[in-house]
């Protein structure tokens, strides 16, 4: 599909987030036009860059990435663990080829700097992915598999399967991998959709991050979420601990939160 181009000054950015060390967003915007709601995009809307959902599913492509890195990667190069794609965007929007090529020119960049990247998607990974740095981690974001869920919060991202899929490859091919189950509905929204099954199918992946639903109103109608949360949470960790994996569970999630959120991922 079509896509917009811009320019700017400024790519890569240290970040306090969960997910952080650095990260970049080399597209503005983003096509999966998720609507948990996407906070990435209510930001954007509270910061006037946008001003409706149709313009957010609308992706624009910094299209001078390479040449702001080759600027930055010299004078961060040695303050650098890893670099995030993306927080505010989708690096794999699996419609687009033009962000897909530039992200995948990106990551080569990187490596070839000797940093490493960790990469989450509601796309498809490509499979050329397997030739870059062995270093790097890929992810999915996978918090449902019914397609009444699929259709409603997540209309324009991969089918499920694709995404599984894709990551699945990678983790075969000796990436280490990890699954974001992350925004985690509650059952008044997603009533057929169970724990369980989830981590039954992405079961594959070395880490899970599990994280609740934010953001929407419909969360407050269901009684005792706080509940259902944790509940959640303790049958991720215990199934993490039998099947000796990583896990993560996301700040405020939990009824008592630890916010020791450093090793999500392996540091250099
Ligand atoms: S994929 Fe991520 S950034 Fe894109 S709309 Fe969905 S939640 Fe927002």
């Amino acid at each position: 599909m079509k896509i917009k181009k811009k320019k700017r000054t400024s790519l890569l950015y240290q970040t306090n987030v969960e997910y952080g060390d650095w990260c970049l967003n080399h597209i503005e915007n983003c096509a999966h036009g998720c609507k948990y709601p996407c906070y990435a995009m209510m930001m954007a809307k509270r910061f006037g860059r946008i001003k409706s959902y149709d313009e957010w599913i609308n992706p624009i492509l910094v299209e001078n990435s390479l040449e702001i890195l080759d600027k930055e990667i010299p004078k961060y190069k040695d303050k650098i663990n890893f670099v995030h794609l993306c927080f505010t965007t989708d690096p794999f929007m699996y419609k687009y080829p033009e962000v897909v090529e530039l992200t995948l020119k990106i990551i080569k960049k990187l490596n070839e700097n000797d940093i490493k990247i960790t990469a989450l998607t509601k796309g498809v990974l490509p499979e050329i992915l397997k030739n870059f740095s062995p270093e790097n981690e890929y992810g999915v974001t996978l918090v449902s598999l019914t397609e009444h869920f699929k259709t409603n919060y997540e209309p324009y991202a991969a089918p499920f399967e694709e995404r599984l899929k894709s990551l699945k490859h990678l983790h075969e091919a000796g990436f280490r991998t990890w699954v974001s189950i992350e925004p985690y509905p509650t059952p008044n929204i997603d009533p057929e959709n169970k724990i369980d099954a989830l981590l039954d199918i992405v079961s594959f992946a070395d880490k899970i991050v599990f994280g609740r639903m934010n953001y929407n109103p419909e969360i407050n109608n269901f009684k005792d979420a706080r509940r259902f949360f944790e509940e959640c949470s303790q049958k991720v960790i215990k199934f993490c601990e039998q099947n000796n994996k990583e896990h993560h569970i996301k700040f405020g999630t939990r009824y008592f939160d630890n916010k020791n959120t450093q090793t999500l991922f392996n540091k250099k």
